[in-house]
């Protein structure tokens, strides 16, 4: 089901790319699916009946989705899709018909399968995504349940200032710590990379060490997930609005604060900070903060990030000298003096402030 889906896959973006490049409309969700029942009916690719075919479908769906997210300026770091490798990983979507029964959960065209039961599954099941991951097959299940309305949440407000070498700056002073894990494993990644390359192909060792390596990269994503569920969780419930920048509206030349860079440097900044973002995962801190708070009766508040760094908290002052240096913010007009991130969490705050009484 995994390479069947891998297959619609790569099959409907190389299409797709390719129509790109004539500078042909893209086929999406509807059209596609009517290739998928052509393909199956095909001598060549009739082995996809074997598979479930909503899966399929999914399959494409998700096409579809990443590459209207490509093309939405709103959402400036999607990139176009990628072509899905073989081996470790993959996944396929089951969208009805799932059931779970004590420790066992059945799946269309599979059957009943015996799992590990993490937790309870309350609420109506609406699909179910089985995944390949290193260490063996995972099932998470989307439920659908009324959940009563969360009483209002008392407590202070905060400005969280996401930054590059410090991760998270807030408005009360706390700097968190950028996410390390994984550059603390990339060495060890590194390392295993360049043993790979040495062994010969289709060897036994090689398998192995793709198998260590693949590991590797499931316990960096475990780390990264663990840490930003502790920070999001723990400011959740001190904090009852947190006002954070709208990324999406850009700015993402913010390595540049206060410092004087030609043109040329600034694009490798760019695609370098784009690298950091996403590892350190701030949209998905965002996300977590969002249905942390709403689940917790709090907000939270998104405000256009605009020269954050240059503008004094206490004053207001707005101005490139300010910034004397990537850690410290002093204030040409009133002399404030203050670590940088957190100065740029208090304007952050104070934005969220205004909008509000607004
Ligand atoms: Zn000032």
């Amino acid at each position: 089901m995994v390479g069947h889906a891998r297959f619609v896959w790569n099959k409907a973006l190389r299409l797709n790319l390719d129509r790109l490049e004539q500078g042909l409309p893209i086929v999406w969700y509807d059209d596609l699916c009517g290739l998928l029942r052509l393909w199956k009916q095909s001598e060549e690719y009739g082995f996809l009946a074997e598979a479930n075919a909503q899966s399929l479908q999914q399959k494409l769906r998700d096409l579809d989705r990443a590459f209207t997210d490509a093309f939405d300026s709103a959402q400036p770091m999607k990139r176009l899709p990628r072509f899905k490798k073989r081996g470790v990983g993959g996944s396929f979507r089951l969208p009805q018909d799932v059931k779970v029964e004590n420790r066992r959960v059945f799946l269309p065209k599979i059957g009943w399968v015996g799992f590990f039961k993490s937790r309870e599954v309350p609420g109506t099941i609406k699909n179910a995504t089985v995944t390949r991951e290193a260490n063996g097959w995972y099932v998470s299940i989307q439920t659908e349940a009324e959940i009563p309305e969360p009483n209002l949440h008392i407590g202070p407000a905060i400005g969280v200032d996401r930054g590059v070498a410090v991760f998270a700056a807030t408005s009360d002073g706390e700097l968190v710590d950028p996410v390390n894990s994984y550059a603390k494993s990339m060495e060890r990644l590194a390392r295993l990379q360049r043993k790979l390359a040495r062994q010969r192909k289709g060897s036994r060792n090689r398998a192995k060490t793709r198998a260590r390596i693949a590991r590797l990269h499931q316990s960096i994503r475990r780390q990264r997930a663990d840490f930003l569920h502790k920070v999001s969780t723990r400011w959740s419930k001190s904090h009852a609005l947190i006002v954070l920048e709208d990324l999406r509206i850009g700015n993402m030349t913010r390595s540049a604060r206060g410092t004087v860079e030609s043109p040329g440097s600034r694009i490798a900044q760019k695609s370098g900070l784009n690298r950091a973002i996403l590892d350190q995962g701030w949209d998905e801190l965002g996300r977590m903060l969002g249905y942390k708070l709403r689940e917790r009766g709090g907000h939270r508040l998104l405000v256009p990030p605009q020269q954050s760094s240059q503008e004094c908290s206490e004053c207001g002052h707005v101005a490139p000298e300010n910034r004397t240096s990537r850690d410290v913010f002093r204030c040409v007009a009133c002399g404030h003096t203050e670590h940088a991130d957190v100065n740029a969490a208090k304007v952050i705050l104070a934005r969220g402030t205004a909008a509000r009484a607004a």
